[in-house]
């Protein structure tokens, strides 16, 4: 059985009080016993989220790090200070990292390749935008995507890796890819990574869903036999919404 697993990304939302305001409504919810949930609140918040979550079944996530182990690069952040304040996840590759901080495939590698030696889990995240759709190029690109900034991993390094595909044109908009066009693209993925693998380490990768995840449609999308949770952005922020998604297995 592959893991299901729910991971809110907060992107640069709530300061430390909203943050404190939300763990006090989280702690009081009853959580599913089948899915991992996950939290990426921003850098300063990790850390009392962590604290604040210590006896609930809550695992934090790094929304980015820096591909070097320490050095000269002022405001970046490292694998080792994210493990310290009780991150064990890091998402990689968010196409809003990509965009806005010229994040391409060769950094992305690095990245990878840093969060792995520091033993950190890693969320790995791929998604076309709308004209790649239009033209008919979804698949070669994700497939560029993953093989250019993930496929140099070794076979025991997928133990720590999962997948989310988000395709650019549903973050945010309101507009989610339908459930077959998820399911079409999950399964393809899962495919690619047969191929460059093994059907054995591709059927036990988790590939989450992103892109206007809410609690309407969240079923609906789980529901598809490749899709195996949700990278959630603003319906997140909101602890009825984001229980509503994780209890939508
Ligand atoms: P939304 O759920 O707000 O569309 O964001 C998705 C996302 O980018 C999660 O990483």
């Amino acid at each position: 059985m592959r893991k299901k697993i729910v991971a809110g990304n907060w992107k640069m939302n709530n300061d430390l009080a909203e943050t404190e305001m939300f763990l006090v409504d989280l702690k009081k919810q009853v959580f599913p016993e089948n899915v991992i949930i996950m939290m990426a609140p921003p850098f300063t918040s990790l850390n009392h989220a962590f604290k604040s979550l210590r006896e609930h079944p809550v695992e934090l996530a790094a929304q980015n790090m820096h591909q070097s182990n320490e050095g000269a690069f002022t405001g970046e952040i490292s694998a080792k200070m994210l493990k310290s304040v009780g991150a064990k996840t890091v998402i990689l590759g968010h196409s809003e990292r990509r965009a806005f901080f010229n994040e391409d495939s060769a950094v992305l590698a690095e990245k990878v390749n840093t969060a792995l030696e520091n033993d950190m889990g890693i969320i790995f995240c791929i998604g076309e935008e709308l004209d790649d759709r239009k033209k008919g190029n979804h698949f070669e690109l994700i497939k560029r995507q993953l093989s250019e900034g993930l496929f140099h991993v070794s076979d025991d390094a997928w133990e720590n890796i999962v997948i989310a595909y988000e395709p650019v044109w549903a973050i945010g908009t309101g507009e989610t890819a339908s459930p077959e066009q998820a399911q079409e693209m999950h399964k393809f993925i899962r495919k690619t990574i047969s191929e460059s693998y093994s059907k054995a380490i591709a059927e036990k990768v988790s590939i989450l869903y992103g892109g206007s995840v809410k609690p309407d449609n969240a079923s609906e999308i789980f529901g598809q036999a490749d899709v195996d949770g949700g990278l959630i952005g603003g319906a997140s922020l909101k602890v009825d919404s984001f229980m509503k998604i994780v209890n939508s297995f």
